[in-house]
């Protein structure tokens, strides 16, 4: 049986320090066969390697699969197929305060899972459901910090980003551009509208924003403040 050449580490991007990373090689499968095509059978060689690499920055596992086919009569040339990775790697990272996050609820549905899912969708390319994803985390800001109405019933979105406003919790300015995340999503979900990626990095880099700012800010001014030497009278 043939070997895929043997390394120790290799470099593979890497979800949760955002690039390409070295990772070591924890296990390795390798399979080789020949085509079922008799004529192929005795040219081409198949290898096919399973891995199971580990980031030696964060130590985060992931599985890498790629192929070889050699070409065994006149030993030429190989060629190897792209890998894959799984998780699939990702363009954005995760926010690092994102396990920070309250354990607000909708429904079973925790914001920091929906922001999970909301991330992946968007790396597997299915624009529609980011874009609905963007507008539940915010709706389960809304019920956080302002709850259903008083008749008990729940508000529109318009209506909750107004609610948002004046009970302070977002300024003026996030108002007007949050409304943008809230058009794209009932676009989503009323007319299946798939927005491009660009306006959807661009709509989460809106709500990052927003989470940062009402939930993990305040925590960090109140954490830092005691350290600042108080002036003498
Ligand atoms: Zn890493």
């Amino acid at each position: 049986m043939r070997q895929a050449q043997k390394k120790e580490s290799i470099q593979v991007h890497c979800n949760q320090c955002g690039g390409l990373r070295w990772h070591r090689i924890l296990q390795e499968h390798v399979q080789a066969k020949q085509p079922a095509e008799a004529i192929l059978a005795d040219v081409l060689t198949v290898v096919n390697i399973w891995q199971i690499v580990s980031c030696k920055g964060c130590e985060d596992v992931k599985f890498r699969r790629y192929s070889q086919i050699e070409e065994t009569h006149f030993g030429l040339n190989t060629t190897t197929t792209m890998p894959e990775v799984y998780p699939i790697p990702s363009s954005r990272a995760l926010p690092g305060w994102l396990s920070q996050l309250p354990m607000v609820m909708l429904e079973g549905n925790r914001l920091i899972s929906v922001l999970k899912d909301t991330y992946a969708a968007m790396e597997i390319g299915a624009y529609w459901m980011t874009s609905i994803g963007l507008r539940t985390a915010l709706d389960l800001v809304a019920l956080d910090k302002i709850g259903l109405d008083k008749t008990g019933a729940n508000r529109t979105f318009e209506e909750k980003l107004k609610a948002l406003r004046r009970a302070n919790v977002i300024t003026y300015e996030e108002r007007r551009l949050l409304s943008f995340l809230i058009q794209q999503g009932n676009a989503s979900a009323h007319e299946a509208y798939q927005p491009s990626r660009d306006a959807l990095s661009t709509a989460m880099t809106l709500l990052e924003n927003t989470l940062y700012r009402v939930y993990i800010l305040p925590r960090e001014i109140q954490k830092h403040t005691p350290d600042i030497p108080r002036r003498l009278a």
